[in-house]
């Protein structure tokens, strides 16, 4: 386990209010009472970690229905994509010859989606096993094994940079959200997903891949909204997904069992449903 040290600034907003927390299972964290943002306090996350995420050994993890994703991409047929992916691929075009780069893209899925809008698509992702499977689906992209810090590409490069599901895990998501700034031309968009900790049915998460050392860093709307704005972005949109019912392997079964509970969840007490999703533009020079 990495070596745990009690940052006394918050990572979002720059703000040195922080009080101690305590997060399941019984791991001390801290809390910035200016913007909400909840860490573990974790200096580095081993690659170990990142790794396991792409293997049976861990029953929390998806790796099953990401190996039945893969081989759905290998026969042509397409599968859902969550909810903050389809709005980003309707709202942000690739018209002309532009150029998209999926930081933490796995096995490739989100970039298939990107390359049939007319996307010039890369990929990065810190498993190189993940990076094997996409090659396989999206020939023709440039992919790059590693950390976003060692990266081959110049600034100025992309049109658009997605980061989906990801921040959550970094061992410095303001680092890693100005460094997808520079890669971006000016006026590029910036698209972020991840759980969104003002919704019970995330902060009372029972899997373990949902807490530390899986999950470092618990983000709401402010936060994340101040995280990008502290890299020097301009927010353009905030939403969180009415219900938590759109993880895409969900059976679509249990949403109307659940209908009663996430109606009372989502509309009385105004608690939206499991991630969020942020877009950013890069100012214009
Ligand atoms: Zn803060």
């Amino acid at each position: 386990m990495s070596e745990e040290h009690q940052q006394a600034v918050c990572n979002a907003c720059g703000n040195g209010h922080v009080e101690p927390i305590t997060l399941p299972p019984g791991n001390q964290g801290q809390r910035c009472r200016t913007c909400g943002l909840i860490w573990a306090g974790l200096q580095e996350v081993s690659r170990e970690v990142y790794e396991s995420a792409y293997d049976d050994s861990h029953k929390g993890f998806k790796w099953k229905g990401r190996l039945k994703l893969h081989r759905e991409a290998k026969a042509g047929r397409d599968s859902p994509l969550p909810w903050f992916q389809r709005a980003f691929l309707r709202t942000v075009r690739p018209a002309g010859n532009k150029r998209i780069l999926d930081i933490g893209c796995s096995t490739g899925h989100f970039m298939v989606a990107c390359s049939q809008t007319g996307w010039h698509v890369a990929g990065l992702d810190i498993s190189c096993r993940a990076v094997d499977l996409a090659k396989q689906i999206v020939p023709n992209a440039e992919f790059h094994c590693g950390r976003l810090s060692d990266a081959p590409w110049p600034e100025n490069t992309f049109q658009a940079v997605t980061i989906w599901e990801v921040i959550e895990h970094v061992s410095d998501p303001l680092a890693m959200v100005t460094r997808a700034g520079e890669l971006l031309t000016p006026g590029g968009i910036l698209a972020i997903s991840t759980p969104d900790w003002g919704c019970w049915a995330v902060r009372s998460h029972t899997a373990p891949n949902y807490w530390p050392p899986y999950h470092v860093w618990f983000f709401s709307g402010p936060s994340l909204q101040a995280l990008l704005e502290r890299a020097g972005l301009e927010v353009t949109s905030l939403r969180r997904n009415p219900f938590a019912w759109s993880e895409t392997l969900w059976p679509k079964l249990k949403r109307y069992v659940a209908l009663p509970w996430l109606l009372w969840r989502g509309v009385v007490r105004g608690e939206g449903g499991g991630r969020l999703a942020i877009m950013s533009r890069k100012p214009a020079a």
